[in-house]
């Protein structure tokens, strides 16, 4: 077994802005296994908020490799390899080994997971934080999708999403991205309600937990945790402050930890959301084979890069398809 990794550029088609800054571009790695004539692909997204980035995981992936001893216990051996705190680089590595796992067994990895590919989700479309009328402009290129998820965190939020709702009926959902205070939280909720909003995800910040549960007591809409929830040992407390999570490879490292994030989640009546961050068709479909077991899907990831060096999972009328070559079912583009 031979592990390597490639540094990966992806370019953004447009500046992606969320309440905590900016971005043109995205420093992402490649994780390559080779075994027995196959090659498994993973993709690492390193969170920066986490103290990650592409240099920090492509050495965790190299302190990885001599401890990958045997790539048929694809179900834990990242998790056993990994370095702490670097989760993107053992997400990149468990997709690699779930990738060959499936390659071997010759099936696409939803059917190695028994899942049914016609129950994906749809997925939303990220609409990133500007003035109401880039905004605008960007819902009208957006028509192709089924739900729109806007970002919130500006002095204009209440013009941007009235100017949404102006323009478009999707359905909407907004991600706060921790950026709500109590103060104007319940007021906000009300018209974020009136405008037909579905959920609000992570409105105030994840070390705020009690204010979230105070808050959600008398929302009119659900809540969905993201900073807050990395994996399945944060879910039992979250209960009562929010009525789903967002699950994301990167946070979680992998799918093997993905899986036991929705078991428990069910566990606690919570509703699932797979969410991505900006991830090449590598990640991205990794994530879409476990879609036909949640609610909500926003892996638009790939969508928001220039060029996409990978095919994968693609989304037809604003639903996830999934590819139904073996493994992962990625394939570099231009071959
Ligand atoms: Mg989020």
């Amino acid at each position: 077994m031979k592990v390597s990794h490639v540094p990966m550029d992806l370019r953004l088609k447009h500046t992606f802005r969320i309440a905590r800054g900016a971005s043109d571009e995205r420093r992402n790695l490649r994780v390559e296994i080779e075994d027995a004539g196959r090659l498994g692909l993973g993709e690492a997204a390193p969170i920066l908020r986490y103290g990650e980035d592409r240099e920090s995981a492509a050495k965790a992936v190299d302190a990885m490799a001599p401890r990958l001893r045997d790539p048929r216990r694809f179900a834990t051996a990242a998790a056993d390899a990994a370095v702490a705190g670097q989760h993107s680089a053992q997400a990149a590595v468990d997709m690699a080994l779930h990738d060959l796992a499936a390659q071997r067994m010759g099936v696409p990895l939803y059917e190695m997971l028994g899942l049914d590919p016609s129950r994906t989700p749809v997925t939303s479309f990220t609409i990133g934080l500007d003035t109401p009328e880039v905004v605008v402009q960007k819902v009208k290129e957006a028509s192709a999708y089924a739900v729109l998820k806007v970002k919130m965190g500006s002095d204009d939020d209440r013009a941007v999403l009235e100017a949404v709702r102006d323009t478009t009926d999707q359905p909407l959902r907004v991600d706060a991205n921790e950026g709500w205070t109590l103060e104007g939280a319940e007021s906000r909720l009300a018209w974020l309600a009136k405008l037909g909003v579905e959920f609000v995800e992570q409105p105030m910040p994840a070390d705020r937990l009690e204010d979230i549960r105070a808050l959600r007591k008398h929302s009119p809409l659900p809540f969905y945790a993201d900073e807050s929830v990395h994996n399945a040992a944060d879910i039992p407390r979250l209960a009562g402050a929010f009525d789903g999570i967002n699950i994301k490879l990167m946070k979680c490292g992998g799918l093997g930890e993905a899986l036991r994030m929705i078991a428990v989640a069910r566990a606690h009546g919570m509703k699932v959301m797979l969410g991505c961050m900006i991830e090449s068709s590598i990640a991205i479909t990794a994530a879409a084979h476990l879609s036909p077991l949640v609610d909500a899907a926003d892996l638009d990831g790939s969508v928001l890069i220039a060029e996409d060096p990978y095919d994968g999972a693609t989304i037809v009328d604003g639903k996830l398809v999934l590819p139904d070559r073996p493994g992962l079912g990625v394939v570099a583009r231009g071959r």
